[in-house]
This record gives structure tokens, sequence and C-alpha cells, in this order.
């Protein structure tokens, strides 16, 4: 790999690139089939990722018509790596093998070992004999969503496809890797005022903040619209509050820290709840819903801003879920994408039927969406939320800390990448964007 990123560092040609020999193997961040059952019984937050995630040499996959190899200069930890690595909600290698019998591309998927990364950054090496857009050289970011254009499914919203994954957590090969192999409709310009790590961070959760809170697909929230944003420091939370904010909405973040607030406050937000401090016991001592939390949560927002919110950005799940459902407006939005703290959630039924409220699920984004959603990012209109950089040696610990919720924003990983700080062709927007570039920065 290293003639590779010599050649990536000196600006070497595409046709330079293109020639340049490929390895048979390559470093790359794994989980083990045989580790799947190590913790049966043990609960959730003593699985460790610093023990189940490995990293060293796998061999280099074929690569199909429709594919590219990407030399992979940075990635980043998203939460579904530390899914993958504590074996739940289900094991990742049942993906793997229900991939497998699709196609006889699809079998190379099925291993013992599973590649894990969900997003990269770097720069093409070689392209498939399908592959039209994209040729050896080009700089580029990767979103994450897997679909087989072949499928009629796939053809009105991808992201409804029967057959949509997502890549390096349903599939195999994935980013946090020195080399990946992305279908060429998951590859997008790499922002250029972005060093390889910084640009390495949004495509995941950035674009599913994007359907969630601006597409018709999500919440689709107009100007004015008031939205309650959980853990709005975290991955997606942090890009829904840009959002918001660029769009004319009040948001209303929650985080767990003074520290976290501080960030918020850096970025123009004027309501913000510690739940830390307020202590908000949405379930009793039996486990039993109790409505007068729910109460208090909705009186602190309106004391904040005057009113009930619009838009409800839920992700937290079983812990929230049924407080989200009692405090957005009537004929509000609870648009959800994820249950972090457990899938079985419990609302009142009552209130959300007798107040005409909606609620929408949502998965990550079809390609229309994560292609506006980098683009915003390109014109420095959205900024990356990078807070630490790991080496990729250091994936299971990095991983370990999201789990633990002891991060903000996004975490960086370097790939192929000898440092921090590479990759930047426009200084120029680099300079007008400025500090925002560095508000999640450690
Ligand atoms: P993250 O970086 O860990 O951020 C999550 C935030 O949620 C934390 O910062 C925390 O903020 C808050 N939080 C955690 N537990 C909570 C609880 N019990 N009650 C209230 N707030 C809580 O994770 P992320 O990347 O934002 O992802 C969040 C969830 O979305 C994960 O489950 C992930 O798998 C899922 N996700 C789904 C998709 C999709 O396409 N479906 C895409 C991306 C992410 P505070 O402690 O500051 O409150």
């Amino acid at each position: 790999m290293q003639e590779i990123l010599d050649a990536i560092q000196s600006g070497a040609s595409a046709d330079d690139i293109a020639n340049l020999p490929l390895p048979d193997s390559y470093r790359a961040a794994h989980v083990l089939k045989a580790e799947q059952d190590m913790w049966k019984g043990t609960p959730s937050k003593e699985k460790d990722p610093r023990q189940s995630i490995h990293v060293g040499e796998v061999p280099t996959p074929e690569l199909a018509p429709d594919e590219v190899y990407l030399a992979v200069m940075a990635s980043s930890i998203n939460f579904n790596t530390v899914w993958t690595s504590i074996f739940e909600p289900i094991s990742t290698f049942g993906a793997l093998s229900r991939l497998a019998r699709e196609s006889s591309w699809a079998q190379r998927h099925d291993l013992p070992y599973h590649v894990v990364g969900s997003d990269a950054s770097g720069v093409v090496l070689r392209v498939g004999s399908a592959v039209r857009n994209w040729k050896p050289g080009d700089r580029v970011t990767v979103h994450c969503n897997h679909v087989d254009d072949q499928d009629p499914t796939a053809h009105n919203d991808s992201m409804m496809a029967a057959n949509q994954r997502i890549w390096g957590y349903e599939t195999n090969f994935g980013g946090l890797a020195d080399l990946a192999v992305v279908k060429a409709n998951s590859l997008m310009p790499k922002p250029e005022h972005l060093t390889w790590e910084e640009a390495a961070v949004n495509a995941l959760c950035n674009s599913t903040s994007y359907r969630m809170l601006v597409s018709k697909n999500g919440a689709a929230m107009k100007q004015g619209d008031v939205v309650l944003i959980w853990g709005a420091t975290g991955g997606i939370g942090a890009y829904a509050t840009q959002y918001v904010l660029n769009g004319g909405g009040i948001p209303v973040c929650v985080v767990s820290s003074p520290d976290k607030a501080q960030i918020l406050r850096n970025m123009g937000v004027e309501h913000i709840i510690d739940r830390a401090a307020a202590d908000y016991h949405f379930f009793d001592e039996n486990g039993v819903h109790d409505e007068t939390e729910w109460r208090r949560l909705g009186k602190d927002i309106r004391n904040l801003c005057g009113e009930d919110p619009d838009i409800v950005f839920e992700h937290p799940g079983r812990s929230t879920f049924g407080a989200s459902m009692y405090v957005v407006k009537r004929g509000g939005t609870v648009v959800t994408c994820a249950a972090t703290s457990g899938f079985m959630m419990e609302f009142d039924n009552r209130h959300f039927w007798m107040r005409l409220k909606r609620l929408v699920g949502s998965h990550f984004a079809n390609y229309k969406e994560a292609w506006e959603a980098n683009r915003l990012i390109q014109k420095g209109m959205i900024h990356p939320v990078m807070s630490q950089v790991f080496a990729l040696e250091q994936t299971g610990e990095a991983a370990y800390q999201v789990h633990h919720n002891m991060h903000e924003g996004k975490i960086g990983v370097l790939c192929l990448a000898p440092e921090e700080g590479l990759g930047v062709t426009n200084p120029e927007l680099r300079a007008k964007v400025g500090d925002k570039l560095h508000a999640f920065r450690r």
C-alpha cells in the first residue's frame, strides 16, 4: 500500500494510479464469525469492542463490474460498528450470508470475518467494467446505501428497495481499512476544503439527518418549526442541529453535560436542555411510564421557546420515545431512525390519535438525498462535527468510546493517511469557513 500512498501524496495522474499494482491483502478492522457468540447473556455495556474488533491483514477480494477499489485515506466510527462489534441486536454474519444468496458476486461477502465501517474518504484506484462516472484518481467520499439497481423496488426511493443494505454493516469490505470495495453508485465528490479525516466523518450521519429533517421522505421541516433534538451533539444530532439552524427552524437541543451545552451555544443554539441536570425519570421504579415526567419535559420546552415542538428528532428509543410522542405538538411529527436504549417502545396512543400526530420511520438516505447532503458540505454550508481522530489500529478503542457515550460529534479514523491535516485542495473555501470546522474538536 506504500506505493499507492506515495502516488496519491505526489498527485500522480489517473493513468499512473490506474497502473499501480494492487496488493494481495490489506489492513482492515474486522470482527470474527468464530467470536459471534462470545458474549451470550452478557449485558450490552459490558461487551467491549476493544476485544472483538481486530486489525490485521485480509485478502483483497475480486472486483465486480459495478464496483471500484478505493484507497481509503480515512474513515469514521458509526454506531453501527458498535452494534457489529457487540453482536447486537443480531450478529451481522447473518446479513452477510443472506447477501451471498443473491448472486455469484455477492457470494464474496460471506466470509469468516467481517470488515466493518460505513464511511470513507479516499481515492479511486480501479473501476469495474460497468462503471461510467468515476475513474482512477478521483477523490471521493462514500455514502453507505448499498443498492441493487436491477431490483424494480429500488427505483422510486432506493431506501424502499427490498434488498437495500448498509455498506460495511450488512455487507463486507467496509471502510475501516486501507482498501475498500465500493459500488460506483455510492461515490460522491470529496469536499475540496476538507482534510481526509474531516471528509470521512460526514456521509452516514449527515445524510441520515438530511432525510429525517429536510427531505419530503422525512419530516420536511419548514421555516419557524420548533424541533426537539435528542443527543444534539452526537453523530446524527450534531448535523440535525445544523439543518434546523440553516433552515430557519428553532432547535431545542437536549444533551447531558455543560460541555456539550457549550458546544451548542457556540453554534448559535439558544434553547438547550441538560437532561442530566433535569434528571428526568420517564419510567418509575417498576418500569412503568410516568406521564408527570413527560409533562415536566413539555413544560421545560415551553418555558424555553413558548411552544410545543412541531418535530421531534428521535433516536434514543425506549428511554425517550413515550416522552417524544407526548411532547410533540398537535399535528406534529416524530421522526425516528433508531433505538439506542432499546427497541421495544411504548407510548400513550390517546395523546397520539386525539392530537392527530404523525410518526415517520426513517433510515439512512437515498443517493439523491446523500448527494444533496454532501453538496451542502462541499459548499461550506454544513460542517463536519469531528471531535477526535484515532489511528486504524485503535478502532476498538474508538468504538468503545462511542458505545459508552464518551465522545461528542464524530470520531475520525486515519487509514492510509499518515497524519491529520492532509487532502485539502481548496484552501480559500477552508479559510472562509474558518472556525466552524473546529466547533467539536477537543
Ligand atoms: P452517538 O454519536 O452515540 O449520539 C447519540 C446521542 O444520543 C448521544 O450523544 C447522547 O447524547 C444521546 N443519548 C444516548 N442515550 C440516550 C438516552 N438513553 N436518552 C437520551 N439521549 C441519549 O450516536 P449517533 O451516531 O448519533 O447515532 C444515534 C443512533 O442512531 C444509534 O442507535 C445509531 O445506530 C442510529 N443511527 C441510525 C441510522 C439509520 O440510518 N437508521 C443512521 C445513523 C445512526 P447526550 O448524552 O448528550 O444526551
